[in-house]
């Protein structure tokens, strides 16, 4: 470790890493969709942009942030910006001249081209576009997004931060299309860095900030050794803003020391998901640098224990050079404000802190740090009264539900063994080989959407409203019965989303009315808050899944949503373990396939399509992330009889690093997104042990391509060489929700076909 002395710089003492850009009402997103839709200019869509970004600039700074970032704007995606400004768009789209249509084409496609590949940023609900970098990627500087919203926030007055993303992160989520590894081309790009970092401080930047959030994950030594060579690099670059590396998302363990050893000015830590203060402790070299210390938790809605957070602020002024307040991360995700929630109850809404809350904690702990405790008293005893009053709240504890989960024996989570089962299900569900089934939705259509904005608006009753639904179901059912599925589905159009009906019905969740988080591109969700113990007052599903079973002697499948995915999309408590909190929407759910059960429903699927997505990054965690995850499944599906067959459905991702949960998932039938790579993911689970019964989907139901017999019949052939024919059910890849009536129905008529012609 050399030790080295920071360059002079200009020192601030409360910020956040990253904020929304989407627009407190959408604005963004109304305004790129209007862009694509022909009704407004670029120039329109870019004047959008800057009173969005000269709006949010403003109320940073007027809120006393004394260093606020700049470049976290985007149309579309930030990882997408960074390929986008080091030429490394893929040469399908290259073709195209105007550059803001060429930057649409890679993050969305259109008639010609492919777009690229979204996933998930880290173990957010965030979506990044994966950049392709192949033979043909010359990449090539062009700087001016960046540096011209950098100008633009130093004009305004404001004390501007450039922020971009790291090398390495951007490397490590890029893929290669000659299937190398990406960061072989780090050499390549990290001239174009240095001189990207020349370019900001001619745009006048005094700091930058470079993202690499990557470094939260487990790193090979040779990566820990490009950690070092980067910065070490970057750090030399002569005529340079500050460096500041900011990490979040969780610890940065060995990449924090190699970090220190070199010459960046400073780096960002993640206080609220791993890095301890003995992490810092253990490394001197801190004591040079400016160290962000992100005590403020930027991906929760919760207030912050302000005393808590103080505490940790004040053992850190001893071993780092200089001290900020931060947020833990980017606000991207979190709601803007509690200002556009007029209905929040008081005193929930006391516990509460959205992204301006968050900003205003940030202040208020800066004051404190540096003017003392009694600058701030108000502020502090207000956040100590509303902690004091959720910690005592009655609603954070259903004694029923507590006293139920503590009384579950350790079998309440086994059912009897597959093979038994079986037999059972077979002899009362007498399916022919090969069974067709859908996923659960059908289309929403325009008159669906139409309905339940006029139930929302009073236009309709809702006995007026349960007459259209129940007139759609019978439609659904219908429908499958002329087109001779096995298999059928109500078709869910009561669901508004998977996630937000069922918390709508639970105690322990509410929603907001404005609190949309962006997921991709100008796609938000509003996820519901999980605040207190979850309980099941009444049935949520019966009675239209009962009806769906009314109208036919075919089996109708009970649609239900998993604990794991409700949790994976909603804010949850942080006052107790997830694990304690995943049992309780276990039991709300167990209860409801219970009641299905009685009912008469045969068979029940529990989607769990947000399985992969809450996988720790570090993998000492993953283990028992899975546990609760699988365990609390397996609560959720046991309750039934053994004659009664539990579907489960999975999708969004590649599931490789759980591929063996999926087995120990144990339910009846595994619905799973395969359309792509469909023979890889039955070898996968071939190879982790699993025997159960699987539908790997025979056609991607994301594009509006009506997929041939022929080719269907390819599919289930493929298929039948992994898996015996006595396992294998015949499905699209997901629901069909987005999808038009007409192709639907062409599809579903072909799938048909090809299963009839297989067997
Ligand atoms: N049952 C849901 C549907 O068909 C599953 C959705 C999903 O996998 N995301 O829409
Ligand atoms: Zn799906």
């Amino acid at each position: 470790m050399t030790n080295v002395h920071p360059r002079t710089t200009t020192p601030f003492t409360a910020t956040v890493l990253g904020i929304p850009r989407i627009g407190p009402k959408r604005e963004l997103k109304r305004a790129i969709e209007s862009y694509w839709a022909g009704r407004i200019d670029a120039s329109e869509l870019h004047a959008v942009g800057r009173d969005l970004r000269v709006a949010h600039l403003t109320a940073l700074a007027a809120a006393g942030l004394d260093s606020v970032p700049v470049g976290t704007f985007s149309y579309y995606d930030q990882m997408l910006d960074t390929a986008a400004m080091f030429g490394a768009l893929p040469p399908r789209v290259a073709g195209i001249a105007d550059p803001l249509d060429r930057y649409f084409a890679a993050a969305r496609g259109n008639d010609a081209v492919e777009p690229l590949e979204m996933t998930k940023w880290f173990d957010t609900n965030y979506h990044y576009l994966v950049p392709e970098l192949g033979p043909e990627t010359a990449f090539a500087l062009d700087a001016t997004k960046v540096p011209n919203e950098l100008r633009e926030a130093i004009e305004l007055g404001v004390p501007a931060r450039a922020v971009i993303i790291g090398p390495l992160t951007f490397l490590k989520l890029a893929k290669d299309s000659a299937e190398g590894n990406p960061l072989r081309r780090l050499n390549e790009l990290l001239p174009l860095y240095k001189e990207l970092l020349t370019q900001l401080a001619e745009a006048g930047a005094q700091w930058v900030q470079i993202d690499e959030p990557v470094l939260v994950t487990d790193l090979t030594d040779a990566e820990l050794a490009l950690v070092e060579h980067v910065y070490g690099e970057l750090s030399a670059v002569a005529d340079r803003p500050s460096i500041l590396v900011a990490t979040y998302f969780g610890r940065p363990g060995a990449a924090l020391p190699v970090l220190a050893s070199t010459a960046i000015e400073g780096v960002a830590l993640d206080f609220t998901s791993g890095t301890t203060l003995e992490d810092v402790a253990a490394i001197p070299a801190l004591a040079n640098k400016v160290v962000l210390a992100g005590v403020v938790d930027g991906r929760n809605v919760w207030r912050t224990d302000l005393d808590k957070a103080l505490s940790t602020l004040g053992t850190l002024l001893g071993g780092t050079g200089s001290l900020v307040v931060s947020t833990s991360s980017s606000l991207l995700h979190t709601p803007y404000s509690l200002d556009a929630e007029a209905d929040i109850e008081p005193t929930l809404r006391s516990w509460l802190a959205f992204g301006a809350e968050k900003v205003a904690e940030v202040r208020v702990l800066a004051t404190a740090l540096h003017d003392g405790t009694d600058a701030v008293a108000d502020e502090l005893a207000s956040a100590r009264a509303a902690l004091a009053t959720r910690a005592n709240d009655p609603r954070l504890r259903d004694n029923t539900v507590r006293a139920r989960l503590d009384a579950l024996g350790p079998d309440a989570a086994t059912r009897a063994p597959a093979a038994d089962r079986r037999v059972l299900q077979q002899e009362r569900l007498g399916l022919p080989l090969l069974p067709t089934t859908t996923i659960g939705s059908y289309p929403q259509t325009p008159a669906i959407r139409k309905d339940r904005a006029a139930l929302v608006k009073g236009e309709i009753t809702p006995e007026q409203y349960d007459e259209r639904m129940r007139a759609e179901i019978a439609e659904v059912i219908a429908l499958q019965e002329k087109l001779g599925l096995d298999v059928l589905v109500h078709g869910e159009p009561e669901r508004n989303d998977m996630v937000q009906y069922f918390a709508e019905q639970l105690d322990g969740f509410f929603a907001t009315a404005n609190g949309w988080v962006q997921s991709y591109g100008t796609r938000c969700v509003r996820p519901p808050i999980l605040y207190g113990d979850v309980a099941r007052q009444r049935p949520m599903t019966v009675e239209w899944i009962g009806y769906a079973q009314s109208l036919t002697d075919k089996p109708v499948k009970g649609m239900l949503t998993g604990p794991v995915t409700i949790l994976a999309w909603s804010f949850v408590r942080d006052d107790q373990p997830i694990e304690d909190t995943a049992r309780q929407v276990a039991l709300a759910i167990r209860d409801e396939t219970v009641d299905l059960q009685a009912a008469g429903i045969r068979i029940i699927q529990v989607d769990e399509p947000a399985l992969r997505e809450l996988l720790p990054l570090r993998a000492e965690a993953k283990q028992a992330y899975l546990d609760w995850a699988v365990g609390s499944f397996r609560l959720s599906t046991s309750g039934v009889s053994d004659a009664t067959q539990i579907h489960t459905h999975l999708c969004y991702s590649e599931f490789g690093e759980v591929i063996g949960a999926i087995a120990d998932l144990d339910a009846d039938v595994t619905s799973i997104e395969a359309a792509r790579s469909h023979m890889e993911v039955l070898e996968d689970l071939n190879a982790a042990g699993f025997s159960l019964g699987v539908g790997p989907g025979v056609y991607d139901i994301h594009s509006p391509r009506v997929p041939g017999v022929e080719e269907i019949t390819t599919s289930l052939r493929e298929a039948l060489e992994a898996v015996p024919a006595e396992r294998l059910w015949v499905n699209p890849d997901c629901g069909l929700k987005t999808r038009g009536p007409a192709e639907v129905e062409a599809s579903l008529r072909n799938l048909v076909a090809a299963a009839q012609a297989v067997r």
